[in-house]
Protein backbone atom coordinates (compact mmCIF):
# COMPACT_ATOMS: atom_id res chain seq x y z
CA UNK A 1 0.00 0.00 0.00
CA UNK A 2 2.71 2.53 1.12
CA UNK A 3 5.15 2.65 -1.93
CA UNK A 4 7.21 5.62 -1.19
CA UNK A 5 6.61 4.90 2.45
CA UNK A 6 8.41 1.87 2.36
CA UNK A 7 11.53 3.17 0.28
CA UNK A 8 11.88 6.49 3.03
CA UNK A 9 10.71 4.58 5.92
CA UNK A 10 11.87 1.63 6.85
CA UNK A 11 9.53 1.17 9.61
CA UNK A 12 6.29 1.17 8.02
CA UNK A 13 3.64 -1.00 8.35
CA UNK A 14 0.21 -1.47 7.56
CA UNK A 15 -2.03 -2.78 9.98
CA UNK A 16 -2.09 -6.81 9.80
CA UNK A 17 -4.39 -7.87 12.29
CA UNK A 18 -7.90 -9.04 11.96
CA UNK A 19 -11.09 -7.25 11.74
CA UNK A 20 -12.63 -9.30 14.47
CA UNK A 21 -9.15 -8.88 16.69
CA UNK A 22 -9.64 -4.91 16.08
CA UNK A 23 -13.27 -4.57 17.38
CA UNK A 24 -12.02 -5.71 20.86
CA UNK A 25 -10.81 -2.43 21.52
CA UNK A 26 -13.83 -0.55 21.20
CA UNK A 27 -15.82 -0.29 24.06
CA UNK A 28 -19.89 -0.26 24.64
CA UNK A 29 -20.99 2.52 23.27
CA UNK A 30 -23.77 3.14 26.02
CA UNK A 31 -21.20 4.05 28.51
CA UNK A 32 -20.09 7.63 28.40
CA UNK A 33 -16.65 7.79 29.26
CA UNK A 34 -15.25 9.32 31.91
CA UNK A 35 -12.88 11.43 30.64
CA UNK A 36 -15.86 13.09 28.56
CA UNK A 37 -18.17 15.79 30.21
CA UNK A 38 -21.94 15.54 29.38
CA UNK A 39 -22.65 17.51 27.34
CA UNK A 40 -23.67 17.31 23.45
CA UNK A 41 -21.11 17.91 21.16
CA UNK A 42 -21.60 21.41 18.63
CA UNK A 43 -19.88 19.16 15.81
CA UNK A 44 -22.12 18.94 12.08
CA UNK A 45 -23.71 15.70 11.49
CA UNK A 46 -21.16 13.64 10.50
CA UNK A 47 -17.95 15.34 11.73
CA UNK A 48 -15.21 12.69 12.90
CA UNK A 49 -14.04 15.10 15.98
CA UNK A 50 -16.68 13.23 18.13
CA UNK A 51 -15.79 10.00 17.06
CA UNK A 52 -11.68 10.96 17.98
CA UNK A 53 -12.72 12.57 20.86
CA UNK A 54 -14.67 9.40 22.27
CA UNK A 55 -11.57 7.23 21.31
CA UNK A 56 -8.85 9.55 23.27
CA UNK A 57 -10.96 9.62 26.27
CA UNK A 58 -11.37 6.08 26.22
CA UNK A 59 -8.21 5.21 26.47
CA UNK A 60 -7.42 8.20 28.71
CA UNK A 61 -9.94 5.79 31.13
CA UNK A 62 -8.69 2.41 30.24
CA UNK A 63 -4.76 3.39 31.03
CA UNK A 64 -5.99 4.87 34.30
CA UNK A 65 -4.63 8.67 33.78
CA UNK A 66 -7.77 10.89 34.00
CA UNK A 67 -6.12 12.43 37.28
CA UNK A 68 -3.08 13.45 35.46
CA UNK A 69 -3.91 14.23 32.42
CA UNK A 70 -3.43 17.87 30.92
CA UNK A 71 -4.93 18.35 27.34
CA UNK A 72 -3.51 21.36 25.30
CA UNK A 73 -6.58 22.50 22.52
CA UNK A 74 -5.91 24.12 19.30
CA UNK A 75 -7.89 26.56 17.27
CA UNK A 76 -10.34 25.71 14.57
CA UNK A 77 -13.24 23.51 14.50
CA UNK A 78 -12.13 21.70 17.86
CA UNK A 79 -11.29 24.77 19.25
CA UNK A 80 -13.96 23.60 21.96
CA UNK A 81 -12.19 20.68 22.76
CA UNK A 82 -11.52 22.13 26.61
CA UNK A 83 -14.92 22.14 26.97
CA UNK A 84 -15.61 18.10 26.09
CA UNK A 85 -13.19 16.74 28.24
CA UNK A 86 -13.15 16.01 32.23
CA UNK A 87 -9.41 17.00 32.07
CA UNK A 88 -6.75 19.54 33.13
CA UNK A 89 -7.39 21.52 29.77
CA UNK A 90 -5.16 24.55 28.30
CA UNK A 91 -6.62 26.85 24.90
CA UNK A 92 -3.25 27.51 22.82
CA UNK A 93 -2.79 30.33 20.28
CA UNK A 94 -3.21 28.98 17.11
CA UNK A 95 -0.57 26.22 15.76
CA UNK A 96 1.45 26.99 19.31
CA UNK A 97 -0.17 23.57 21.14
CA UNK A 98 3.39 21.77 20.98
CA UNK A 99 4.87 24.76 22.72
CA UNK A 100 2.71 25.34 25.40
CA UNK A 101 2.23 21.11 25.82
CA UNK A 102 6.51 21.48 26.43
CA UNK A 103 6.18 24.20 28.78
CA UNK A 104 3.19 22.24 30.52
CA UNK A 105 5.37 18.56 30.35
CA UNK A 106 8.96 20.24 31.58
CA UNK A 107 7.63 21.78 34.44
CA UNK A 108 4.95 19.00 35.52
CA UNK A 109 6.82 16.26 33.89
CA UNK A 110 5.13 13.62 35.67
CA UNK A 111 1.94 14.80 34.12
CA UNK A 112 0.25 12.99 30.83
CA UNK A 113 0.29 16.13 28.42
CA UNK A 114 -1.59 15.87 25.00
CA UNK A 115 -2.36 18.19 22.32
CA UNK A 116 -5.68 18.11 19.97
CA UNK A 117 -4.88 19.61 16.40
CA UNK A 118 -6.74 20.19 12.90
CA UNK A 119 -4.50 20.00 9.72
CA UNK A 120 -5.12 23.95 9.58
CA UNK A 121 -3.80 24.69 13.04
CA UNK A 122 -0.86 22.02 12.71
CA UNK A 123 0.01 21.43 9.42
CA UNK A 124 0.30 25.70 8.26
CA UNK A 125 0.83 27.83 10.76
CA UNK A 126 2.17 25.51 13.73
CA UNK A 127 4.18 23.37 11.63
CA UNK A 128 7.42 24.57 12.89
CA UNK A 129 5.92 24.11 16.52
CA UNK A 130 5.37 20.68 15.89
CA UNK A 131 8.42 19.92 14.14
CA UNK A 132 10.85 21.57 16.33
CA UNK A 133 9.09 19.70 19.43
CA UNK A 134 9.14 16.64 17.63
CA UNK A 135 13.02 17.39 17.26
CA UNK A 136 13.82 17.84 21.20
CA UNK A 137 12.18 14.71 21.69
CA UNK A 138 9.36 16.29 24.05
CA UNK A 139 7.23 13.54 25.89
CA UNK A 140 3.62 14.34 24.94
CA UNK A 141 1.57 13.03 22.71
CA UNK A 142 -0.04 14.60 19.49
CA UNK A 143 -3.61 14.13 18.15
CA UNK A 144 -3.40 15.31 15.21
CA UNK A 145 -7.17 15.35 12.88
CA UNK A 146 -6.68 15.58 9.04
CA UNK A 147 -9.76 16.79 7.50
CA UNK A 148 -7.67 18.27 3.78
CA UNK A 149 -9.78 21.60 4.57
CA UNK A 150 -9.98 24.58 6.85
CA UNK A 151 -13.01 23.49 8.79
CA UNK A 152 -14.25 26.52 10.89
CA UNK A 153 -13.57 29.46 8.73
CA UNK A 154 -15.48 27.78 5.50
CA UNK A 155 -13.45 25.14 3.94
CA UNK A 156 -10.52 27.16 2.41
CA UNK A 157 -7.83 25.13 1.00
CA UNK A 158 -5.58 23.50 3.62
CA UNK A 159 -1.50 22.47 3.30
CA UNK A 160 -3.66 19.01 3.21
CA UNK A 161 -5.84 19.41 0.64
CA UNK A 162 -5.24 16.58 -2.14
CA UNK A 163 -4.40 17.49 -5.38
CA UNK A 164 -7.84 18.17 -7.40
CA UNK A 165 -9.66 18.57 -4.23
CA UNK A 166 -12.10 21.65 -4.69
CA UNK A 167 -12.32 23.79 -2.02
CA UNK A 168 -14.06 27.49 -1.51
CA UNK A 169 -10.76 28.97 -2.37
CA UNK A 170 -9.84 26.44 -4.73
CA UNK A 171 -13.19 26.05 -6.81
CA UNK A 172 -11.94 24.25 -9.94
CA UNK A 173 -9.40 22.13 -8.00
CA UNK A 174 -5.82 22.29 -6.18
CA UNK A 175 -3.31 22.23 -9.12
CA UNK A 176 0.20 21.69 -8.08
CA UNK A 177 1.60 24.84 -10.76
CA UNK A 178 -0.81 27.25 -8.80
CA UNK A 179 -1.53 25.87 -5.23
CA UNK A 180 1.59 23.62 -4.75
CA UNK A 181 1.27 20.32 -2.97
CA UNK A 182 -0.12 18.10 0.25
CA UNK A 183 1.93 17.91 3.13
CA UNK A 184 2.35 14.91 4.80
CA UNK A 185 2.74 15.64 8.09
CA UNK A 186 3.15 11.82 10.00
CA UNK A 187 6.20 10.65 7.09
CA UNK A 188 7.77 14.47 8.13
CA UNK A 189 7.35 13.57 11.82
CA UNK A 190 8.32 10.12 11.33
CA UNK A 191 11.90 10.92 10.23
CA UNK A 192 12.50 13.52 12.67
CA UNK A 193 14.89 11.24 15.95
CA UNK A 194 12.36 12.69 18.17
CA UNK A 195 9.53 10.59 17.43
CA UNK A 196 8.89 7.62 19.13
CA UNK A 197 5.81 6.60 17.46
CA UNK A 198 4.20 7.54 14.45
CA UNK A 199 0.70 6.43 12.59
CA UNK A 200 -2.09 7.33 10.58
CA UNK A 201 -5.54 6.06 11.15
CA UNK A 202 -8.80 6.58 9.82
CA UNK A 203 -12.26 6.74 11.03
CA UNK A 204 -14.28 5.79 8.18
CA UNK A 205 -15.43 2.72 9.60
CA UNK A 206 -15.40 0.73 12.91
CA UNK A 207 -12.34 -1.21 11.71
CA UNK A 208 -10.37 1.63 11.26
CA UNK A 209 -12.26 3.63 14.43
CA UNK A 210 -10.60 0.56 16.50
CA UNK A 211 -7.23 0.81 14.80
CA UNK A 212 -7.56 4.71 15.41
CA UNK A 213 -7.95 3.44 18.99
CA UNK A 214 -4.87 1.36 19.32
CA UNK A 215 -2.99 3.99 17.75
CA UNK A 216 -3.99 6.40 20.33
CA UNK A 217 -2.70 4.32 23.20
CA UNK A 218 0.33 3.38 21.58
CA UNK A 219 1.14 6.88 21.29
CA UNK A 220 0.10 7.85 25.53
CA UNK A 221 2.14 4.71 25.92
CA UNK A 222 5.13 5.94 24.45
CA UNK A 223 4.85 8.86 26.65
CA UNK A 224 4.50 7.08 29.65
CA UNK A 225 7.48 5.36 28.71
CA UNK A 226 9.64 8.39 27.89
CA UNK A 227 10.50 7.22 24.83
CA UNK A 228 9.86 10.79 23.10
CA UNK A 229 6.90 12.14 21.13
CA UNK A 230 4.48 10.41 19.37
CA UNK A 231 1.77 11.73 17.14
CA UNK A 232 -1.31 9.63 15.69
CA UNK A 233 -2.73 11.80 12.37
CA UNK A 234 -6.63 10.78 11.83
CA UNK A 235 -8.18 11.32 9.22
CA UNK A 236 -11.38 12.47 9.72
CA UNK A 237 -14.68 13.44 7.43
CA UNK A 238 -15.98 17.35 7.24
CA UNK A 239 -18.93 16.61 5.48
CA UNK A 240 -20.21 19.76 5.43
CA UNK A 241 -17.21 21.48 3.73
CA UNK A 242 -16.67 18.48 1.11
CA UNK A 243 -20.33 19.16 0.53
CA UNK A 244 -21.01 15.37 0.56
CA UNK A 245 -23.41 13.78 2.75
CA UNK A 246 -22.10 12.17 6.47
CA UNK A 247 -22.20 8.63 4.24
CA UNK A 248 -20.44 9.78 1.20
CA UNK A 249 -17.93 11.46 3.13
CA UNK A 250 -17.07 8.32 4.72
CA UNK A 251 -16.70 6.84 1.35
CA UNK A 252 -14.50 9.55 -0.22
CA UNK A 253 -12.23 9.05 2.80
CA UNK A 254 -11.92 5.02 1.71
CA UNK A 255 -12.05 5.91 -1.72
CA UNK A 256 -9.97 8.68 -2.21
CA UNK A 257 -8.41 10.20 0.97
CA UNK A 258 -6.48 7.34 1.74
CA UNK A 259 -4.92 7.53 -1.79
CA UNK A 260 -2.90 10.11 -0.53
CA UNK A 261 -2.59 9.80 2.95
CA UNK A 262 -1.71 6.10 3.57
CA UNK A 263 -2.81 4.55 6.63
CA UNK A 264 0.14 2.48 8.88
CA UNK A 265 1.83 2.75 11.77
CA UNK A 266 5.20 4.53 10.57
CA UNK A 267 7.05 4.28 13.41
CA UNK A 268 7.40 2.87 16.90
CA UNK A 269 10.33 2.68 19.15
CA UNK A 270 8.70 -0.14 21.29
CA UNK A 271 8.27 -2.92 18.80
S1 LIG B 1 -17.02 22.21 9.58
FE1 LIG B 1 -16.22 20.12 9.25
S2 LIG B 1 -14.64 19.77 10.83
FE2 LIG B 1 -15.89 21.56 11.43
S3 LIG B 1 -17.48 20.72 12.81
FE3 LIG B 1 -18.36 20.80 10.73
S4 LIG B 1 -17.93 18.76 9.83
FE4 LIG B 1 -16.60 19.00 11.64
Amino acid sequence: MAVAGEWFLPQWRSWDTSYREDRKVLSPTTNRPRSLVDISFHYCPGCGHGIIHRLVAEVIDELGIQGQTIGVASVGCSVHTLSYFDLDMQQAAHGRAPAVATGIKRVLPKQIVFTYQGDGDLGAIGIGEMFHATARGEKITVIYVNNAVYGMTGGQMAPTTLIGQATSTTPDGRLPDRDGFPIKVAELVSMIDGSAFVARTSVHNPVNVARTKKAIRMAFQAQMNRLGLGLVEVLSPCPTNWHLSPSEAMKWIENVMIKSFPLGIMKSLER
